[in-house]
């Protein structure tokens, strides 16, 4: 429950990664709290880069961030961007806003990453010292991360029984949205001043051709999410796995840096589950939403998760490969291997990869050449528009068989029948390799089958047969270090 502020003083909503100002429980909270609201967001670039965001999130979040102080400065509450370099400063920076503009009480999201907590207890420590109250909502995910827990009382690492858990939970209550905010009242509209940002975004080194594929901001995050709700969602289990249709929702940078929330995402899907012909997409769908909150529940629960180790301490001694430049082959989509190839041209070209083919690409790193997950894990995280520690990390833990309910060690998908499995017709390998355009829906999945060489394009930098055996005998031997 917030708390209500006892002077007449300005409240003040600390924005994260949650810019919008619709379906925002902080801004509400204290927008209903009848004093007047300022904002602010600390920017952290030192932080980015020690966190390896990548330039085309960071340009999303910037340009959000301008699109967010517009809206707020519509509505009366002026938004401060403070450039903070990293987390370290913002407690120190806080308090003086707290003492410059009087603030009565806090009102912000909470973050689950270890260092994103850490700073979130040295301000507590910094409020609690200015007689400040700090209201936190879990507004980035549907349900709380230590809200359930198993029989035993421990959190749950296995997927099937967290999501029943997930589903009772928000059947009995559904996530709230948080009012539509109005203008405040006698407030009149603000300029906003966008210099931090500005300079902030001369300093970024990027392709334009990158940013023109995507739109930033709340405005457009909304309207993605109406349009996957009214042309792909009943579609989506059908869909969902062929990267070359448009069948998901393509809002994963939106929920991850807070453009849209994730409790609209969640009603939005509702009425479909009510509808015999939506109902199969619908459940589809909420589930992927309750894998992005296992995952994070799991992050907030094993901090060792963010020392780089692996969730199953049984595959800590394995002897990951640390060969440069197979990983290069891999990095930039030479390894012979035309699906896994597309998919990282995909990451290249356009700052996002799709589900599926982040799990073909992320086991044949990890099983196929063997090479340390965390390479691809950080690989990612530079160059996707959506990288989130906990998504990303638990991915890779999944794909490599290190992770929390992860696929089995002997489970390798074979990138030949992934390809021709989801990518029939090999539409979207001609997408990203025209070197193999010319090649027929048969043999553009093992292009080294052809009589003609095909210019331009490498033979396989790995041989598929004997990757399961080899990977099985480096499992094994981590275990038998560990267990003499
Ligand atoms: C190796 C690997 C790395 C990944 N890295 C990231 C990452 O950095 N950031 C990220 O948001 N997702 C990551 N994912 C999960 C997933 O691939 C993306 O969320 C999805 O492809 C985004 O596309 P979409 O928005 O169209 O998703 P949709 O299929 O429409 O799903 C809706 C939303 O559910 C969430 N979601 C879907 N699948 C997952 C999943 N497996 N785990 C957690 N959340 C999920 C996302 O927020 C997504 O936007 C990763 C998966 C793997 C295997």
């Amino acid at each position: 429950m917030p708390v209500a502020p006892v002077t007449t003083d300005p409240v003040l909503v600390w924005y994260r990664n949650d810019l919008r100002v619709h379906h925002h429980q902080p801004l509400a909270g204290a927008m209903a709290s009848g004093h007047p609201v300022s904002a602010v967001y600390f920017l952290c670039e030192r932080q980015w880069d020690s966190h390896d965001v990548a330039p085309l999130r960071r340009w999303y979040v910037l340009e959000s961030l301008r699109e967010l102080g517009e809206a707020l400065a519509k509505l009366g509450v002026p938004l401060t961007v403070v450039d903070a370099g990293d987390f370290a400063a913002v407690p120190d920076l806080l308090k003086q806003i707290i003492q410059k503009q009087r603030i009565a009480a806090i009102y912000t999201g909470r973050e689950y990453p270890l260092n994103e907590m850490t700073r979130d207890r040295a301000v507590a420590a910094v409020a609690a010292d200015c007689g400040v109250p700090v209201t936190g909502y879990d507004h980035s995910v549907l349900v709380p991360p230590r809200a359930l827990v198993t029989g035993q009382g421990t959190p749950y690492t296995v997927f099937t029984p967290y999501r029943r858990s997930w589903e009772k939970w928000l059947a009995s209550s559904p996530p709230e949205l948080g009012v539509t905010p109005r203008r405040i009242k006698g407030a009149s509209s603000l300029d906003f001043n966008s210099e931090v940002i500005d300079r902030a975004l001369n300093r970024l080194n990027i392709a334009e051709a990158l940013c023109q594929q995507w739109q930033p901001g709340e405005r457009a995050a909304r309207k993605q999410l109406s349009r996957f709700a009214q042309s792909a969602l009943g579609r989506y289990r059908q869909d969902r796995d062929f990267p070359d249709l448009a069948g998901t929702s393509l809002l994963s940078a939106a929920l991850s840096a807070g453009t849209v929330s994730v409790a609209e995402c969640w009603h939005l899907a509702q009425p479909a589950i009510h509808d015999p012909k939506q109902r199969d997409g619908a459940e589809c769908w909420i589930s992927e939403l309750a894998w992005r909150d296992f995952y994070r529940q799991i992050m907030a629960n094993y901090p060792k998760l963010a020392w780089g180790a692996p969730f199953r301490d049984d595959t800590r001694m394995i002897r990951w490969s640390h060969d440069k430049s197979l990983f290069q082959a891999w990095c930039e989509g030479r390894t012979g291997y035309p699906l896994v190839d597309a998919a990282q041209r995909q990451l290249l070209q356009t700052g996002w990869m799709h589900n599926r083919l982040r799990m073909v690409s992320a086991m044949f790193l990890s099983k196929h050449l063997f090479i340390d997950w965390r390479w691809g894990e950080r690989f990612f995280m530079q160059h996707l528009m959506d990288g989130d520690f906990a998504a990303n990390n638990g991915g890779w833990q999944w794909s490599s068989s290190t992770g929390t309910d992860a696929a089995p060690y002997f489970r390798v998908f074979s990138p030949i029948r992934q390809s021709q499995r989801f990518d029939p017709e090999g539409h979207f390998i001609r997408r990203y390799i025209p070197e193999l355009a010319a090649l027929d829906g048969r043999s553009i999945h093992e292009p080294w089958k052809v009589a003609q060489k095909v210019s331009d394009y490498p033979a396989p930098i790995v041989d598929h047969i004997g990757v399961k055996d080899r990977v099985s005998e480096a499992f094994r031997a981590a275990r038998d270090i560990l267990e003499s």
